[in-house]
């Protein structure tokens, strides 16, 4: 461990503070339709513009105590959480395609780092706006399969593929694979309990991440998420804070299931095929 790989992870730190500080801007401003680059920042209860020094992510939510200073109106934690977590999930993932016994730049591994930081963001957004108004934008659905599918082309390695070709079309199955597999499953959910399971929005976030990291992961996501969003729900029922009928988004499980994926996906694979193998 050198002082050299110590700044830089705590860099990486300070960076996923930095973004989470804006993914909390899209968070607030996706789902009204404004613009996520003006105006700047400004308290939603006095209007007050914010100054940057009440801006610094995490450092000024503590130093404020989760206040305004110009009304003292309370500012959601949720302001807070986003920056943490996109500044640990980013300092993990880097640590994890660095690794500390390599060398800093490992070949081409190390260059997955953006890409999968882009995804995490994507990932966040997605969950905190589908906590609060049960969707996901399309900016965040819709272009992240793009953006995959053209990651896909422009780079191989994200693919595991050697050719442009053949990364593509993995791309392109684990969009399709992902998107019609979790269509299967909502068309399938309305038949027998007469409702909307899951929204449009739930089916093409699983398809973008399938363009990202192929098909397997769209399979390990669906099964993963379902998994936890059922046992969520029973606690959620049996505690009495939700009632059978009531709306559960579904995105952030996904979003679960995509992260560990990205983490520790073929691991948990491997482990289980060797567990059933005996
Ligand atoms: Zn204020």
């Amino acid at each position: 461990m050198s002082w050299l790989r110590l700044y830089l992870d705590f860099v990486v730190f300070a960076f996923g503070a930095v973004i989470g500080s804006f993914l909390n801007v899209c968070v607030h401003r996706m789902p009204l339709e404004e613009s996520i680059v003006t105006p700047p920042s400004h308290c939603p209860h006095c209007n007050e513009r914010i100054r940057w020094v009440d801006n610094i992510p995490l450092v000024s939510y503590l130093a404020l105590r989760g206040k305004c200073r110009h009304c003292g109106a309370k500012i959601s934690p949720r302001y807070f959480l986003v920056e943490l977590l996109t500044a640990l999930l980013f300092l993990l993932m880097w640590l994890k395609l660095t690794e500390w016994d390599r060398p800093l730049v490992h070949g081409i591994y190390f260059l997955k780092a953006p890409i999968y930081w882009m995804v995490i963001a994507g990932l966040i957004v997605a969950t905190f706006i589908d906590f609060e108004h049960y969707i996901i934008p399309n900016e965040i659905t819709f272009g992240g399969l793009i953006v995959g599918l053209l990651l896909s082309a422009i780079y191989p390695p994200l693919m595991d593929a050697d050719t442009i070709k053949s990364s593509l079309l993995r791309s392109l199955l684990g969009a399709v694979v992902g998107g019609l597999s979790l269509l299967t499953v909502a068309v399938v959910g309305k038949l027998i309990f007469r409702k909307e399971a899951m929204g449009m929005g739930d089916v093409k976030l699983l398809a973008a991440i399938g363009a990202f990291f192929g098909w397997q992961s769209t399979l390990f996501t669906i099964l993963v998420s379902s998994l936890l969003g059922g046992m969520v729900g029973v606690v959620l029922v049996l505690g009495r804070r939700k009632g059978w009928e009531s709306r559960i988004p579904y995105g952030p499980y996904i979003a679960f299931g995509a992260v560990l994926w990205m983490f520790c996906g073929h691991e948990i694979v491997n482990w289980y095929l060797s567990f059933i193998r005996g």
